[in-house]
């Protein structure tokens, strides 16, 4: 059977169904994901040198005659012991895990081997080190010349090199098959080498210098089908969705900041500026507005529904908590106080009565603006003219609820607010659809926040300062991350925990505890008494729930301060210090190197949310960051967001350049672009309905 890219892998020569079995737990299931399974880097292999003039730690060749052979263990868990000899002298070679190597090598063979060299005593030794053997009437130094291999990420019963021969017979086999998809003037200027030499240069590498000009050609193809899927979309979006312009007239201007008890920044007045513009189009706003915690998007998000409302068509403004949806509602009704908008509010908690009644009114049209929980989109509610959904993710983001949103028919406006600082590059790729508004400054008159990590056994001098606070009459957060004991992790529940406070260091004070059993009036409940200061302590377990505003608060604690991610911290961190008075952050962490460190450490030296997004990018990578695998947004095989910014660029100009010649790439010459397109992308960017 003549191989193709889509045949099964079984059918390549050498690979059984044990093997494809393999293949497939890394995903690998038909010729071309074989062919698409690049390395993860390339290896140097030295050319050989005597046995006598090895050093500690280098990476090194040797060729040798094997003098002894021993194993021992059993089952899998065999190791194998060769020495080998050459005119300098002798080194020991030692494969763990590895029972099939007792047949592979015998006493007598010439071997060539290469590995990291680790003295003991007074032999070098090699640790699993690649091995040939070199046959009888073979010239030992045929083929000794430094040379670069790849190297794959490789699984137990299946290793690196194994999977490089047979990406090797694949590719001998349906080398011819690897089409061109590029458009040549594209290949042209950007200078790339063709698709089917890259792959060959990636999987048979002959030079450090290729491999990178091959890497780079295929990252660049991996950005710009990425780029053309969104926008191909986008462009879709664009020509087919209707929605209703909102004007806005001085007057309406005028008379909305009237509504705000100060002025409007300069980045909130951009904000609004490319806000009002979309909204104004009879295309969908699709909007991403990023700004750290307390940089003032509520009163964004109000004067966007303002001008709907003033354009005669309803507003929603939806929250991920119900206790962000209450606190939304009190301040838009503080903005709002006199005015004649009718806002409705609806939340889980309230009576069916109730419920079914506000529903009524939103139907009617004698709701303006509804605020409510991301649930609103999904239940079955019917608005009477929604022109504008303000979506406020705090920090997720809700690729999924869009999707509810444009299935309801109308196409509103869409703004979606974040707290969670996208590094640029990030926004671009995996957001490349939704336009990017950015509130970088501060509103006048907020404190600083200092940050200082503590150890366990220093809490004692937390709780001191805790204390110090409380007496000038400020508040404190502490946060916990789990409810409950668990009996696999050793974290002390912050029910005890909140016990143990009230017992002990925080005994004069008041601390109310929020966590995630409580029902939803409970919680209120909590939150308005330590907003009202009732309680000057507030002990909770989840973050989201934390997402208040209580200018007394200047004092945050976190417990456990590693298990967070820094984005998450740096927000934590956002909640104390807005009334004007300085904050202070204490991160409880009794971690030690590794990541967490790292991310704390960060924490300490850096306060701009966006230099914290790019460190937590670089540290954790963009897959953590936002949590694009759980959203099944897009990852890449070859690209990297970091280092390949200037292709993503490139990507970004050509796909738009493409996209307005050929909007759903129909034309002949973009026939096989437009199938790598759907082939890559199709899924995971729903591209099925466009096209
Ligand atoms: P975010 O939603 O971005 O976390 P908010 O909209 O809740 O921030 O604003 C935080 C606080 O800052 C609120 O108390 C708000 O009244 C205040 N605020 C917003 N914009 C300004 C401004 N331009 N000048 C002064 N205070 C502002
Ligand atoms: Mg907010």
């Amino acid at each position: 059977m003549p191989l193709d890219l889509d045949t099964p892998v079984q059918f390549v020569r050498g690979v059984g169904p044990a093997i494809a079995k393999l293949l497939a737990s890394l995903d690998i299931i038909s010729v071309a994901d074989l062919i698409e399974y690049y390395p993860s880097h390339h290896e140097t292999i030295p050319v050989s040198q005597s046995i006598g003039t090895l050093m500690q730690a280098q990476t090194a060749t040797v060729i040798g005659q094997v003098k002894r052979v021993s194993s021992r263990g059993y089952g899998r868990k065999i190791t194998v012991t060769c020495t080998v000899e050459d005119s300098g002298g002798v080194c020991v070679a030692r494969w763990y895990n590895s029972p099939h190597m007792q047949d592979r090598i015998c006493v007598g063979d010439l071997v060539r081997l290469t590995g990291k060299v680790n003295e003991s005593g007074d032999q070098a030794h090699f640790a699993n080190p690649t091995f040939s053997i070199i046959p009888d009437d073979q010239d030992p130094l045929t083929d000794d010349s430094e040379r670069l291999v790849p190297v794959y990420a490789a699984i137990a019963r299946l290793g690196s090199r194994q999977i490089g021969k047979i990406v090797a017979t694949a590719l001998a086999a349906v080398g011819e098959r690897i089409v061109e998809f590029l458009p040549d003037v594209l290949t042209q200027q950007r200078e790339l080498p063709a698709r089917k030499l890259a792959v060959e240069r990636l999987h048979l590498p002959t030079a450090q210098k290729d491999v990178e000009v091959a890497r780079r050609r295929l990252a660049y193809e991996e950005l710009l089908l990425m780029q053309l899927a969104v926008q191909v979309k986008r462009h879709h979006a664009a020509t087919m969705q209707q929605a209703l312009p909102l004007t806005l007239t001085d007057e309406i201007d005028e008379r909305i900041r009237a509504r705000f008890p100060f002025e409007l920044t300069h980045d909130q007045n951009q904000a609004v500026a490319e806000i009002t513009a979309d909204m104004a189009r009879n295309r969908p706003m699709c909007r991403l507005l990023q700004a750290d915690v307390g940089a003032g998007k509520t009163a964004i998000a109000v004067y966007a529904a303002l001008v709907a409302v003033a354009n005669r068509r309803q507003a929603a403004i939806l929250a991920p908590t119900e206790i962000l949806a209450e606190q939304h509602y009190q301040k838009v009704c503080r903005y709002l106080e006199g005015s004649r908008v009718r806002i409705g509010y609806v939340v889980g908690g309230m009576s069916k009565r109730q419920r079914l009644a506000l529903l009524e009114e939103c139907a009617e049209g004698s709701l303006d603006l509804i605020i409510g929980t991301h649930a609103l989109l999904q239940e079955n509610v019917h608005f009477h003219s929604l022109a504008l959904v303000v979506v406020d993710e705090q920090h997720r983001f809700g690729v999924t609820q869009r999707a509810a949103i444009r299935r309801k028919g109308r196409v509103p406006h869409y703004l979606v607010l974040t707290a969670t600082p996208i590094p640029r590059t990030l926004a671009m790729t995996v957001f490349g659809d939704l336009d990017v508004s950015v509130i970088r400054e501060m509103p006048p008159g907020r404190g600083k926040v200092q940050t200082r990590l503590a150890r366990t056994n220093q809490s004692d001098l937390a709780w001191n300062f805790v204390r110090s606070r409380l007496a000038k009459g400020e508040r404190a957060f502490v946060v916990y991350p789990l409810v409950e004991q668990s009996e696999s992790l050793p974290l002390r529940s912050a029910i005890e925990a909140v016990e143990e406070l009230r017992t002990g260091p925080l005994a004069d004070a008041s601390v109310g505890l929020l966590h995630g059993r409580l029902k939803s009036d409970a919680k209120q409940a909590v939150m308005n008494a330590f907003r009202d200061g009732q309680h000057n302590v507030l002990v909770a377990t989840t973050v989201v729930e934390v997402g208040v505003d209580v200018p007394e608060a200047t004092v945050m604690v976190i417990q456990h301060a590693e298990r967070y991610g820094l984005s998450q911290l740096h927000q934590l961190r956002g909640r104390v210090g807005r009334g004007g008075k300085d904050g202070y952050c204490i991160l409880i962490s009794d971690t030690k190197g590794g990541d967490a460190t790292a991310r704390l450490k960060a924490l300490v030296q850096l306060n701009d949310g966006f230099r914290i997004a790019e460190e937590d990018l670089r540290i954790r990578g963009p897959g953590e960051l936002i949590g694009t695998r759980q959203h099944g947004l897009p990852t890449f095989k070859v690209a990297r967001l970091l280092e390949d910014i200037d292709l993503l660029q490139h990507a970004r100009d050509d796909a738009a350049d493409l996209v307005r010649s050929d909007p759903l790439l129909r034309k002949p010459q973009h026939q096989l672009l437009r199938r790598a397109v759907l082939d890559r992308f199709g899924e995971t960017l729903a591209l099925i309905d466009v096209a």
